[in-house]
């Protein structure tokens, strides 16, 4: 996969339209939003449009409205807070149909220097689905197609990838990053190259394994990923996360790792608990135990300590290292030592280290290790797949340079 794409300085934008695809999935409650780190990461890209003459049609999709209007998904709060953010006025239509006869006027009056946001584009069915005609509906707004959601670019969706069947594509400055730093570092990585896996998301994540181990020196498997390991090595996991579908495939990818030569690390002590807390941060009675010994009626929910510096040692050791998934319930203070510790040593690194994915990025920052990573990616699941060395369809669209 090629990752010299072009980006907007590499393009005319003055009196030029653009359609922008920013990652405006920001967190809401109750009406609010309560982070606005991702609306203020796409500031810079906007302004310097805006400043070259550029007259920016923005969109995102907010949540997961599944191709039905939701009013609570509305974009009329981002573009509220896009519009305090920027100091000057984001046009939006009141229609929620993101394509609405409204928005396209409003598109067609927009004056150099201007900004609008379309509605939620995933009010529309043809958004997900990748539908032509609605990827030319969009792309008939504008000259230009601006990509800059890197959360999105795994998938084939109609603002992601198809409108760059009608328009000139290039890359904004959050994407450009992306390639720059995550490119480089994975095209040719310094080796010993490590990579940690953790979290919840457990069969999405299992899957990456199989390319990974083509490419890492070193694979790390912490969090709920590491049980349907255990389970295939024969253990016993009690409650702790299991996806009892994947435990052949897991056998298979030990073989696979000792074949390659590549070593697996899995956790040699658990933290155990009796039931998952509830709520997430409540005080919780935990143990450590042996990984060959979980109890029936335990959950595994965090690495133990003998596990920690196992991990820990072989992220110091490394020249790159990518880390993506907690090791364990990191949002109660009583387990997230494990990873403190992966964040900790990937800090004390002096390798290239990048870490991707929603809370593993969000763990660092609340530890406050964030400026002593090499790059937090702003997409998980692309992230992954950028790893695993897939084409991606909202990379691959954009113009190479
Ligand atoms: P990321 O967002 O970094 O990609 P995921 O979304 O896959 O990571 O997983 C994050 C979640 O995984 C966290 O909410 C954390 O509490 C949970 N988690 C980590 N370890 C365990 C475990 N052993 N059992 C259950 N949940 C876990
Ligand atoms: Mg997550």
């Amino acid at each position: 996969m090629n990752y010299n794409k072009k980006s907007v300085r590499d393009v005319e934008l003055k009196g030029k339209k653009v359609l922008c695809r920013c990652d405006f999935n920001v967190p809401v409650k109750e009406g609010v939003i309560t982070s606005d780190v991702r609306i203020t990461a796409a500031l810079p890209v906007l302004r310097y449009m805006l400043e070259q003459g550029a007259a920016v049609i923005a969109c995102s999709h907010l949540g997961k409205p599944k191709g039905e209007v939701k009013p609570a998904l509305s974009m009329k709060i981002v573009a509220k807070r896009l519009g305090e953010l920027l100091g000057k006025p984001v046009k939006i239509a009141e229609s929620l149909d993101p394509v609405s006869d409204e928005a396209l006027a409003l598109a067609k009056s927009l004056q150099p220097g201007e900004i609008m946001l379309l509605e939620n584009l995933r009010f529309d069915k043809g958004e997900e689905k990748n539908d032509p005609t609605f990827a030319k509906k969009l792309a008939d707004m504008a000259d230009l197609y601006v990509s800059d959601a890197f959360g999105t670019v795994h998938r084939a969706h109609a603002s992601t990838a198809g409108v760059a069947d009608y328009l000139p594509a290039v890359c904004g400055f959050l994407i450009e990053k992306e390639l720059g730093t995550m490119g480089k570092a994975l095209a040719d990585p310094a080796r010993p190259f490590v990579a940690i896996l953790g979290g919840a998301k457990v069969s999405d994540k299992l899957n990456v394994i199989n390319n990974l181990l083509e490419k890492v020196d070193t694979l790390i498997i912490g969090g709920g990923m590491a049980y349907t390991f255990l389970a295939a090595k024969g253990y016993g996991v009690g409650k702790s996360l299991l996806d009892s579908e994947k435990i052949d495939y897991c056998k298979d990818m030990m073989k696979k790792a000792e074949q390659k030569g590549v070593k697996l690390l899995l956790p040699v002590d658990t933290v155990v608990a009796k039931s998952f807390p509830d709520p997430i941060d409540a005080p919780i009675d935990v143990k450590t135990v042996a990984s060959d010994a979980i109890c029936d009626e335990c959950m595994g929910l965090d690495i133990g300590e003998k596990t920690r510096e196992l991990f820990a040692d072989a992220a110091k050791t490394a020249k790159t290292v990518v880390w993506n998934g907690p090791m364990g319930v990191f949002e109660n203070p009583t387990l997230a030592n494990g990873t403190v510790a992966v964040a900790q040593a990937l800090a004390d690194s002096d390798a290239i280290t990048i870490v991707g994915g929603g809370d593993s990025a969000a763990a660092c920052e609340q530890l406050g290790f964030a400026d002593k990573i090499t790059h937090i990616s702003t997409g998980g699941g692309a992230s992954l797949e950028f790893l695993e060395g897939k084409e991606l369809p909202g990379i691959a669209c954009l113009l190479d340079k």
